[in-house]
């Protein structure tokens, strides 16, 4: 847990480690008075450091303190209490009391970040801020948990990445634990930078989020428009088939209705043509009658070769050509015997 960057005296400025390892002349350890900060420096409470360089181990080149005599008076860095009590590394610290001061210094309620006020949970192992937000992105966030990883393993396996944690809360995570000692002195690209990067994706992912749920909304509306419409559609086609089925009705009742009043024209046809062939039949017969009464008559007559006065021999020619033609030829017979020739008719029509 040693730190990446250090305040260099001698020059008035904040160096890396790999910048102080380049002020090394050959095997001389030496590089100026090196302290863990500045302000720690000018209140005598700091902690002088030196450099190690990197080790056969692998362990990075790093400073690290001197046996200390501010600790010893009880006077001691904030930024090592910080670390020590968080269980992070002095690279953390510095992000931490950067991230305060920039935080804090946002002007409040203002775009991006829209923020109603700043919290920083006393509890160890969990996130490091609360970055509350004004009623302007409600909709979107009310809360945001700001988490600087570096060391601290525990924090490390509890909070992966950026992402919504719920709702309206989302989680911004700057890890710093893969930065050069150069670029953890740059708290302006690894810091500020990072978290507003951090920020646009989170919104990113909030809108995409909302434009799902405004979407699977719109389709549910959309499903249950179409469930109505189809609703309306089965009804409205229920009732035309009613009205059709109706006006079938009506045809086939008119359709019926003639076909009885044709049956009932066509009985009374019938009947009337029953009654005119009973009529015809029985006329016929009377003439048939009246015809064999003639008929019996004048063969009296023919057989006992009679004159009667009232069967004249125009009439007897007539009934002779309604006879057969044995009959006829007596009929004709007895006409040229008693009227002479003129009365008789073909014989063979
Ligand atoms: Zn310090």
């Amino acid at each position: 847990m040693g730190w990446s960057r250090a305040y260099h005296f001698n020059s008035d400025e904040y160096i890396s480690i790999n910048d102080a390892m380049e002020m090394r002349t050959g095997k001389d350890p030496r590089v100026g008075d090196l302290w863990c900060h500045k302000t720690c420096f000018n209140a005598k409470i700091g902690a002088q450091l030196l450099t190690r360089q990197q080790g056969s181990d692998g362990r990075k080149a790093c400073f690290a303190k001197w046996p200390g005599r501010y600790e010893q008076s009880g006077q001691y860095c904030g930024q090592k209490l910080l670390s020590d009590s968080k269980r992070e590394s002095m690279d953390y610290a510095y992000f931490y009391t950067e991230f305060d001061k920039y935080l804090n210094g946002i002007e409040k309620n203002k775009e991006p970040f829209f923020i109603k006020r700043i919290s920083k949970p006393s509890e160890n192992n969990i996130h490091d801020f609360n970055i509350y937000h004004t009623n302007e992105i409600s909709e979107m966030f009310t809360e945001t948990e700001l988490v600087i990883l570096d060391e601290n393993k525990r924090k490390i396996k509890k909070y992966v990445e950026t992402k919504i944690v719920e709702g309206k809360k989302g989680r911004i995570v700057i890890k710093i634990s893969e930065y050069t000692p150069a670029q953890l002195t740059d708290f302006a690209r690894g810091g500020i930078d990072k978290f507003k990067k951090e920020w646009e994706f989170l919104q990113q992912q909030k809108k995409n989020e909302l434009k799902r749920i405004k979407k699977a909304l719109e389709e549910e509306e959309e499903a249950e428009a179409a469930v109505v419409r189809s609703v309306a559609k089965e009804k409205a086609a229920t009732e035309e088939r009613a009205a059709e089925e109706k006006k079938a009705a009506a045809i086939r009742k008119k359709n019926a209705a003639a076909k009885e009043k044709k049956y009932e024209e066509f009985l009374a046809e019938e009947k009337k043509a029953a009654a005119t062939r009973k009529k015809n039949a029985a006329a016929k017969e009377k003439a048939d009658e009246e015809e064999r009464r003639e008929k019996i008559e004048v063969f009296k007559l023919v057989d006992n070769n009679q004159v009667d006065a009232n069967i004249g021999p125009e009439k007897m020619k007539e009934i002779a050509e309604k006879c057969e033609y044995t009959d006829r030829l007596h009929i004709y017979y007895y006409l040229f015997i008693n009227y002479g020739p003129g009365y008789i008719g073909n014989l063979f029509e």
